[in-house]
């Protein structure tokens, strides 16, 4: 699926903050609709957004999905995010029951997520009135990401609902990686140890993020593993000559990728430094492609050009490609056209990248954190290797690109295990059965 075209062809005009939707398509339909309701709250994390820039990622993409998904087995969702361009439509139409709802809290500017929890009382205002203005209650929120769990604390102290959260990343991990904790660390910290608490479940994505909530959040809470899933129609195997014919990309050269956003918590100086340590660098075969990244003046343009003068420096300027965002439609064929994948993260909650690598048949190095360690299969489906150790990743990217027969069993190995795992329709029916579940209970108070 295109997810542009898609998009275009449902979007809504820019409708003014008093909710007047002005889309005749919109309002009687969900006012008379009999689908049990829920909405979905991302506060930074856009569905509607284009995803490989600024701070779109994996958030994006899963409440998107889960929006999507959960519309196609018979619910009424509403996704709810802040406004971040006043040209933005106010209302997007995914489907006949999915829709992204963009509310205004705060400037209408792209603000990191680290300032923004000021204008999250504007955000709970501006939910209720769109609510009372359609004249509809949500039984059941599912927020995401910490500032969206104040979001949904502030609601569930107001009204009935269940509440259902996701943290997508947690501060009392990532906080360990950093060497200096940005100013709203305490609120964050705080805010992720009352969701746990008061939650109605809370969705740990991996085994390990699990662990981490009940060691270094708090023992008490209800927790169910559900994890993220990928787009199985779109994440599939292509030939590796046809992919690089596609890209344009040489069939001689050895292919290395990196496909996310520029983030120092991301790893990319730990892959472009173990890059000039392999044999294939050595040997001059070797091609680094890099995707993902916004044009310098985007607020990752830091990180990005930070990278660029290391790849300068240690002389792999010739032999790397940033090819700056790409969408969906067009990733299965770098995934398909590179030898290995490297997800060289230092905390990584889950890393859809690694299963959308293992969909197309591309073997995976990853660092062996959080997600990672129960999606990436050491010496199964890929490599998994001790994060930020330049030496072990241009080892690992060595075993792979020498032994190409057992690379191919890798990537072989690694789509079936996501076509197993972690389709959407697979994922999105556990939610929807907890939300069923939670549903017939009493309210927790
Ligand atoms: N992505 C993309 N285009 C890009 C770069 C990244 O569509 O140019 C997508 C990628 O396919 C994946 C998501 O962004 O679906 C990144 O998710 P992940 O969980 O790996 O990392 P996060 O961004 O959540 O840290």
């Amino acid at each position: 699926m295109d997810s542009e075209i898609y998009y275009s062809n449902r979007v809504c005009q820019a409708i003014p903050q008093s909710f007047d939707i002005g889309c005749d398509a919109n309002r009687p339909s969900h006012s008379r609709s009999s689908r049990q309701r829920i909405a979905l709250i991302s506060d930074h994390g856009d569905p509607a957004a284009e995803i490989g820039f600024e701070e779109a990622g994996g958030q994006n993409v899963y409440v998107r999905y889960v929006g999507e998904t959960l519309a196609k087995l018979g619910w009424q969702v509403d996704m709810f995010t802040r406004k971040v361009k006043p040209d933005d439509p106010t209302v997007v139409q995914h489907s006949a029951h999915c829709r992204t709802i963009r509310l205004v809290a705060g400037p209408e500017r792209f603000i990191p997520r680290d300032e923004i929890f000021e204008y999250m009382p504007q955000f709970v205002e501006a939910f209720e009135a769109f609510g009372r203005h359609e004249g509809v209650h949500y039984p059941l929120i599912h927020t995401n990401y910490w500032l969206s769990a104040w979001i949904g604390l502030q609601l569930k102290a107001r009204h009935p609902v269940r509440l259902v959260h996701t943290y997508h990343s947690l501060g009392a991990v990532k906080y360990q990686t950093l060497a200096h904790q940005p100013a709203i660390a305490p609120t964050r910290l705080a805010v992720e140890k009352q969701i746990l608490e008061q939650a109605d479940c809370v969705i740990a994505t991996s085994p390990q993020e699990q662990e981490y909530l009940h060691t270094l959040v708090c023992s008490k809470g209800r927790v169910e593993i559900i994890p993220y899933g990928t787009d199985l129609e779109i994440f599939h195997t292509i030939p590796k000559a046809e992919a690089r014919a596609r890209l344009g990309l040489n069939l001689d050269e050895q292919i290395v990728l990196y496909v996310g956003r520029f983030d120092p918590r991301k790893g990319i100086e730990t892959l472009v430094r173990a890059s000039v340590k392999t044999e294939a660098f050595a040997a001059g075969r070797l091609r680094l492609i890099i995707v993902g990244g916004s044009c310098p003046d985007q607020p990752d343009g830091q990180e990005r050009n930070r990278i660029e003068r290391i790849v300068q420096e240690i002389g792999l300027n010739e032999r790397t490609l940033f090819a700056g965002q790409v969408k969906h439609n067009m990733l299965p064929f770098y995934y398909a056209a590179a030898d290995v994948c490297v997800v060289p993260s230092h905390y990584e909650p889950f890393g859809l990248v690694a299963i959308e690598a293992m969909a197309c048949g591309t073997p995976v190095i990853a660092s062996d954190v959080g997600g990672l360690k129960s999606t990436v299969l050491s010496e199964q489906t890929g490599l998994r290797v001790l994060p930020q150790d330049t030496e072990a990743f241009a080892t690992a990217i060595d075993r792979l690109l020498i032994n190409k027969v057992w690379a191919i069993q890798l990537g072989a190995c690694g789509s079936a295990q996501v076509r197993k795992q972690f389709s959407w329709h697979k994922i999105v029916s556990q939610l929807s059965e907890l939300y069923q579940l939670l549903l017939s209970q009493q309210i927790s108070q």
